[in-house]
């Protein structure tokens, strides 16, 4: 499959984890939009969260489950999650994920 996020989960591309599960993986961005910047990523592949659905969404509830493991592994008690669903919305890598942003003081508008 021609998905760079499969292929991460798959070993096939080196990467600096975070954190992992049997559902999830968390990774550090390759272009880091703050000073802390974690990619965590259902390991099943569901493209958006316009695909979430009853069926799927125990992977989803997985990454947020996996959301304060991986605060405490930062050390961190403050932080952005931001989902991009589509190309309008910023979304490059169809493969569900969430962005973690953390380290600095974001304004409260996007
Ligand atoms: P999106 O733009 O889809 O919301 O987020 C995709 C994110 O994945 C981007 O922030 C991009 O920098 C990151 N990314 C894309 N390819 C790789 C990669 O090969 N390794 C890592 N660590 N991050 C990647
Ligand atoms: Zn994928």
């Amino acid at each position: 499959m021609d998905c760079i996020f499969c292929e991460i989960i798959a070993g096939r591309i080196p990467t600096r984890k975070v954190y992992e599960d049997d559902n999830v993986l968390a990774i550090y961005d390759i272009k880091p939009q703050a000073p802390i910047h974690v990619v965590i990523m259902t390991k099943s592949h569901i493209p958006s969260a316009a695909q979430i659905t009853h069926e799927n969404v125990s992977a989803v509830s997985a990454i947020f489950t996996a959301v304060p493991k991986i605060a405490a592994k930062l050390g961190i008690t403050s932080y952005r999650i931001i989902n991009n669903c589509g190309p309008d919305a910023g979304q490059t890598v169809a493969h569900l994920h969430f962005h973690l942003l953390a380290g600095k003081q974001f304004s409260e508008t996007l």
